[in-house]
């Protein structure tokens, strides 16, 4: 079911699109809501080794979503460059398809938010980091999604800029 870029000069490499997910800071995840509404929403995340992990409450619209339905989308924007002038923007961004799968297992569980912390606040200490999620332990959900296709695609004027540094 999943698609090929109709405009593939536009395409991403698996490289920049990684390096895209690793990058940034939110990106908004799709999910089939109640009486098959997509249910769009924005959320932190960290990307590591084809998966992407997301923390979350252990109740609520999300939540409910994924355990219906386990199949999901998460789209990151790395750039919006908006040229009025134009009619257009200078975009970069990146979609995954995948599963959700909410993690039960506690010592995967405190990994994976504890990886989560470290990107999110790099520089804190590891005493700080390991109070901060003791606080937050008990409502926490930490959910996987197992990346399964994933695209990044670029407006063709970026294209052009690249073939032109390429030649010069
Ligand atoms: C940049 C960014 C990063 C975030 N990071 C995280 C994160 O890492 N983990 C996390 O759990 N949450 C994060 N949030 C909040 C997240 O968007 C949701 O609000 C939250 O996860 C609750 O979702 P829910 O489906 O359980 O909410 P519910 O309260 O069950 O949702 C009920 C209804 O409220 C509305 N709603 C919920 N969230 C939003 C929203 N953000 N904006 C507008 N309407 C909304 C929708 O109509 C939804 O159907 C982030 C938000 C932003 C903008």
């Amino acid at each position: 079911m999943f698609r090929d870029m109709r405009r593939k000069k536009q395409c991403l490499s698996v490289e920049e699109c990684v390096t895209i997910l690793k990058k940034g800071t939110s990106g908004v995840l799709a999910v089939l809501g109640e009486e098959a509404y997509p249910y769009a929403v924005p959320i932190s995340y960290l990307y590591e080794d084809e998966k992407i992990y997301f923390h979350s409450a252990k109740s609520g619209h999300k939540i409910d979503a994924i355990k219906q339905n386990s199949k999901a989308s998460f789209c990151v924007i790395d750039q919006d460059h908006v040229v009025p002038e134009e009619y257009t923007s200078y975009f970069r961004s990146v979609i995954v398809f995948g599963k959700v799968r909410i993690m039960e297992d506690e010592q995967e569980k405190y990994r994976a938010i504890e990886r989560l912390a470290m990107k999110y606040a790099p520089d804190d200490s590891v005493e700080n980091r390991k109070k901060a999620i003791e606080r937050e332990w008990k409502p926490l959900c930490m959910l996987e999604l197992t990346v399964e296709h994933m695209t990044g695609k670029e407006a063709i004027e970026l294209v052009k800029k690249k073939q032109k540094i390429d030649k010069d």
